[in-house]
């Protein structure tokens, strides 16, 4: 046998959630030791936010430099070199994941590589593919990601690809099916459809990007069709025939069989969390039905020295949502007194144009018997929207009809991305439309948009009637 190693805390997966948890835990004083069974930065940095967000950049570019005639410019024979793009992708990943490690090395955590399995509520194994180490710990962060879900009909092959397969494409396909219109299916739509790539999405329900209000998704409708894309929507994706070049997909839309054939077939119908093979059963650590960890206001699980965090936690599966657990968990086991108050959550969609939410859509808040009051305020109306020759879109600001108060905000529109921070710390700081209105805002930028919206939800508005 071993001789176990001991630590203060031990963090199992180093992504956003995890590294962070580590950072913070070591800040505050503890000992730490993360593991990870394949790299820092975990599926944010490696083949999640960071690379998409890279390949869609280069296909704006790549789509912008053809299509900027209305700006008097015009370019021939505009090329791209994708295996350029992917070693530039690479380079920017690589970059940030070798920060990483060097931030946790700064603040003295250890990293330790390996497949970390529960033996009990104060030990982990650590297997390694030549050796196996025993961690005894007085606390345990959990934050072990999720993993693309696999349909039975369509099996990860050498073309029925996941999102990790799409990123890693080395060349842009001439055509692509995507399952799939949730914001990965529908960014990565948009990502190569700016390539010049025949995009066909089949879309389950009644609409892509189901998350967000009508009136959003369909400017990002409107911009994917202008290229070229289709969007099936209610259709069920049936199986996949496997050709010699490409794939032959079959649905079912308005109550028939129909086909598609296409270079590739993308599966983005969610996610499902990395909670089975942990050995959660050995420490008896409660998950729902759908294998998420229960977790309280402090991220603790059912078994008090050991916190679930990120992905594997009820709530939406994204980067900052993990990040933001993990200093809570890591100063929950310092004694603070921290706690989750998940009021605003952004959601964002990299999307033409961008999408992003924060706190209480007005339908929402109506749900919830709260009087609100919807105030829009559109891009056209906006200089610097005009001057970036980009002014499709429109936010809309929530406010409490009795007070004022900033309960949430839908922007649709470039910039957007950037545009809600503003807004979530509006709703943090408990501010009203007064508040953002009597702010002085930089002009022309697109931040005018968030104190003219503020504007309109007093009544008076500047620049619209
Ligand atoms: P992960 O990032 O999944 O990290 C978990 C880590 O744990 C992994 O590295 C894994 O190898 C490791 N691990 C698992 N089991 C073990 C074990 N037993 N022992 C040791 N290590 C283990 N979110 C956003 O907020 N914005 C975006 O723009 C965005 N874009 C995305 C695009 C794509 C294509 C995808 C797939 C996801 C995207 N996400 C985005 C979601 C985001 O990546 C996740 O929400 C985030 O990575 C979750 O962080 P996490 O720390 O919970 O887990």
């Amino acid at each position: 046998g071993d001789f176990p190693i001991e630590t203060d805390t031990i963090v199992i997966g180093a992504g956003p959630g995890g590294y962070v948890a580590a950072i913070r835990a070591a800040q505050l004083g503890q000992k730490v030791t993360i593991i990870e069974k394949g790299t820092i930065g975990g599926v944010c940095l490696n083949v999640g936010c960071i690379p998409s967000k890279a390949l869609i950049s280069a296909g704006h570019r790549f789509h912008e430099a053809q299509h900027s005639e209305d700006l008097g410019i015009t370019a021939e024979n505009v090329k791209v070199d994708f295996s350029k793009v992917q070693a530039w992708k690479g380079s920017v990943v690589d970059k940030l994941t070798g920060g990483v490690a060097g931030l946790l090395k700064g603040n003295k955590v250890e990293s330790v590589s390996g497949e970390a399995y529960f033996v009990d509520a104060n030990n982990i194994r650590v297997m390694t593919e030549s050796s196996a180490q025993t961690y005894t710990f007085k606390n345990a962060i959990i934050a072990t990601g999720s993993s693309p879900i696999e349909l039975p009909a369509f099996k990860y092959s050498k073309r029925v690809i996941n999102s990790t397969g799409a990123l890693a494409l080395e060349e842009i396909p001439a055509s692509l099916v995507v399952i799939g219109g949730g914001y990965i299916g529908t960014e990565l739509s948009g990502a190569f459809a700016n390539f010049g790539t025949k995009v066909t999405i089949l879309e389950g329900m009644d609409d892509i990007l189901m998350g967000f209000e009508k009136q959003m998704s369909s400017l990002v409708k409107r911009n994917l069709k202008k290229k070229g894309a289709e969007i099936v929507t209610k259709a069920t994706a049936k199986g996949v025939e496997e050709t010699e070049n490409g794939v032959v997909v079959t649905y079912e839309a308005k109550g028939e069989e129909q086909k598609v054939e296409a270079d590739y077939v993308l599966v983005t119908v969610g996610r499902r969390p990395n909670t089975e093979e942990l050995g959660l059963e050995q420490v008896g650590i409660k998950k729902t039905e759908k294998g998420l960890i229960e977790i309280d206001k402090q991220c603790r699980t059912n078994v008090s020295n050991i916190f679930a965090i990120g992905d594997i936690v009820q709530g939406p599966p994204l980067a900052h949502k993990a990040s933001y657990e993990g200093k809570i968990a890591a100063e929950a086991i310092a004694g603070e007194a921290s706690e989750i108050d998940y009021l605003a959550i952004p959601a964002v969609v990299f999307s033409e144009p961008e999408l992003a939410s924060v706190g209480y859509t007005e339908k929402q808040a109506k749900e919830e018997g709260i009087e609100a009051n919807g105030a829009k305020f559109p891009f056209a109306a906006n200089g610097r929207a005009l001057s970036l020759n980009n002014s499709d879109g429109f936010m809309k600001l929530v406010t409490r009809k009795e007070d004022g108060l900033v309960i949430g905000a839908q922007i649709a529109g470039p910039g957007a991305s950037d545009m809600i921070a503003e807004l979530g710390l509006a709703i943090e700081a408990g501010m009203t439309a007064e508040d953002i209105a009597m702010t002085i805002h930089a002009h022309p930028t697109l931040g005018e948009i968030t104190m003219e919206a503020a504007e309109v939800a007093l009544g008076s508005p500047i620049h619209i009637m």
